[in-house]
């Protein structure tokens, strides 16, 4: 508190009592902090005591020290995933609390696909937060708006020529309580980004996006926001997203750490495939990135202490979705393999939650709610939110009870198409679920008769190398579809609805 305030609060003759407990209720500062594509398994502190017992895979060998600091302070999770690996329907979930079907974001957003943006009537997080005093900034990629012809630097045109487009504006009466903004829609080259501002004037950068990013961030918590109100701050980096090929896409100091390592010591997991030459090279430039990223974060975190905010600030840093990095699929993503779907999940609320490592169950849908929760707004979520608050379960590591016994996989394609080429529906090719022990996913062909059955037991696979025969295990499979139905139910999802597959998937429990 500056000198100013106090003395206003001794003339108006509140007690130390009375100012304590204004304090005390003060609502919390949440700083959201979630590049894109991290992998979970890409920190160094799970090769750490402490850490290592929780998980049953090796941390890639990358250099994180600022996350392995903010891990012995914060609530991690072990299993976090991102029900629909895939940047647009992540982003939707995570601000809606609602799956892809609810949120208007089944699909990643281009101009092809008119039905792939984000319902302007969902109530977001941030709407929330807003209506309830705060102040809500958004730095960084969005990826949530169907891009139309609402260039503000010249109207009647798209923001990019690229054909399909893909980047985007997003207008004020989109941002969904964002009084604070500095985003663009999406765009892969690191060293060029460029960015719309609260009032629509467009910046070319020409640094390392994540360290532009921080910098706004710093300039944010440091003059920007309104210090009378708690604020909600969201960082959205794109690495260690694609492109990583080059030193166009990473700081060269990062990536000093890691060239001149053997590409067989750098990507040190069994199931790492021989034919994916061209992603093993990435491995040390998507490391770089990593590093980047984590001491861009720290950047952050130290700003937030030396302002004095740290007691009062939950800050999470998290991720959209993994990546395989030559392991399973070339498609490093949108997939329902481990190294696709978990993502990092750090979250540090000083004195509130205390530090450990928790096994608990996270899908995407289960953010909202658990944040509303934290900073005391738990009668606020919507009813819209399809997630749950995992709240008691930070709390308590040991408190089982009610706790999530898995998580919804959901991957969709296009659907029907228009003379344009506009998408008018999407499919939804795939559905699964990921427990503890197990992951499935179940695939259908496009008169949705079954196709694909993939089954691992991770616990005794947790590379994923061995997949079950689904007949060969038939108790197995029966508890997961079991599951996955309720699961299904609670999200209104469209198997639910139409019933597919109705011969292996019971979904009257
Ligand atoms: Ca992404």
């Amino acid at each position: 508190m500056n000198i100013n305030k106090k003395q206003t609060y001794i003339a108006l003759g509140l007690t130390a009592c009375t100012l304590l407990q204004a304090q005390e209720t003060k609502r919390p500062n949440i700083i959201y902090v979630f590049p894109d594509q991290f992998r979970n398994h890409a920190m160094q502190f799970w090769n750490e005591a402490g850490f290592r017992e929780h998980v049953n895979f090796k941390a890639d060998p990358v250099h994180t020290p600022v996350l392995s600091r903010f891990a012995k302070e914060s609530v991690v999770l072990t299993s976090a995933h991102s029900n629909c690996p895939l940047s647009s329907p992540h982003r939707g979930m995570m601000l809606t609390g609602m799956y892809p079907d609810g949120s208007g974001v089944p699909l990643n957003c281009n101009n092809t696909r008119p039905i792939s943006n984000l319902r302007e009537d969902a109530v977001t997080i941030s709407d929330v937060l807003s209506q309830n005093g705060y102040d809500c900034a958004y730095i960084g990629k969005l990826h949530l708006d169907y891009p139309t012809k609402n260039n503000p630097q010249n109207p009647g045109t798209y923001v990019e020529k690229r054909n399909p487009v893909w980047d985007a504006y997003t207008p004020p009466e989109r941002r969904h309580g964002f009084n604070y903004w500095y985003s663009y829609g999406t765009f892969d080259e690191h060293k060029k980004p460029h960015y719309w501002d609260t009032d629509g004037n467009r910046h070319e950068i020409r640094e390392w996006s994540p360290k532009h990013e921080a910098d706004k961030a710093i300039e944010y918590l440091t003059k920007d926001r309104d210090p009378q109100k708690p604020f909600y701050l969201v960082v959205s980096m794109n690495p260690p997203h694609s492109p990583y090929y080059s030193l166009e896409d990473v700081m060269e100091e990062d990536y000093n750490l890691y060239k001149d390592i053997p590409l067989n010591e750098l990507l040190i997991r069994p199931n790492v495939r021989a034919d994916l030459a061209k992603k093993q090279k990435s491995a040390p430039y998507y490391f770089a990135s990593v590093t980047g990223v984590d001491r861009e974060f720290g950047r952050i975190l130290d700003k937030v202490k030396e302002l004095g905010l740290d007691d009062n600030t939950i800050v999470v840093f998290t991720s959209d979705h993994g990546e395989t990095m030559a392991s399973q699929l070339e498609d490093p993503k949108n997939s329902p393999y481990t190294e696709s779907m978990n993502v990092p999940f750090l979250i540090r609320y000083p004195g509130k939650l205390k530090p450990q490592v928790n096994d608990v169950l996270l899908g995407t849908p289960d953010i909202m709610p658990t944040l509303l929760s934290l900073a005391g707004l738990e009668k606020e979520i919507p009813a819209s939110v399809q997630g749950q608050s995992l709240t008691p379960f930070l709390k308590a590591a040991s408190c089982k009870r009610d706790a999530p016994k898995g998580v919804l996989y959901i991957r969709n394609v296009d659907g029907e198409k228009d003379a344009a080429g506009k998408v008018q529906s999407y499919f939804p090719i795939a559905r699964g679920i990921k427990t503890h022990r197990y992951t499935m996913a179940i695939t259908i062909d496009k008169e949705k008769q079954l196709k694909e059955i993939l089954l691992f037991d991770d616990k005794k696979d947790p590379y994923q190398m061995q997949p079950l025969d689904a007949d060969k295990n038939k108790n197995i499979f029966k508890q997961l579809t079991k599951e996955m139905a309720k699961l299904l139910k609670k999200a209104d999802d469209p198997w639910y609805r139409e019933k597919v597959l109705p011969a292996i998937i019971s979904y009257d429990n």
